[in-house]
């Protein structure tokens, strides 16, 4: 039987964090599915098209990563994908008090569903979408924390917004 996780998220931007945690998937799951949140509670600097055009530019030569994207709850989203695994990144505690809620919210709402944690590495630990919006946002570079074709589209998009 194939293994499918969906690595599910806003990517907003999408980060090395991020690719850190689908590659090391990928050595669990025959397939990843990276599956863009559409409609977020968050208000986006990116569209979902943008968010799934940079991840399958970044994902472009794996073959074993689906980019995908879906609007409404994810439990809906995994049951008509028929997916029984969901895979999320943990930075530190405070996301640990959030996924705890969604997974127990999600298993409600589809109790084949099967949510696993996936910890960070240490040196991604402090890197968040947030953190990249802040740091180009006032000039700095995103070496080391993002995919160059990331960079070049955030910069244009921030440049829009002067
Ligand atoms: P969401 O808005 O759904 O939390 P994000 O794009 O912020 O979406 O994150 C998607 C997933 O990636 C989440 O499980 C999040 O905890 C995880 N994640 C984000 N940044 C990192 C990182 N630096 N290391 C490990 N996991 C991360």
């Amino acid at each position: 039987m194939c293994k499918i996780a969906i690595c599910p998220g806003s990517f907003d931007p999408p980060t090395d964090g991020h690719i850190n945690i689908v590659e090391r998937a990928l050595k669990i799951f025959d397939k990843v599915v990276v599956a863009v949140a559409v409609n977020t509670t968050k208000v986006p600097i990116l569209t979902a098209d943008e968010r799934v055009k940079l991840l399958k530019e970044i994902f472009k030569n794996y073959k074993k990563v689906e980019v995908d994207k879906f609007e409404g709850l994810l439990a809906d989203y995994a049951r008509k994908r028929k997916i029984i695994t969901i895979l999320r990144g943990i930075r530190n505690m405070s996301d640990y008090e959030y996924e705890y809620q969604m997974a127990l919210a999600n298993k409600t709402l589809y109790p084949e569903l099967e949510i696993l944690f996936m910890m960070t590495e240490g040196k991604y630990s402090h890197l968040s979408s947030s953190i990249i919006k802040e740091v180009l946002t006032f000039g700095g570079e995103g070496k080391g924390m993002i995919h160059p074709a990331v960079e070049k589209k955030l910069k244009e998009k921030l440049e829009k917004k002067r």
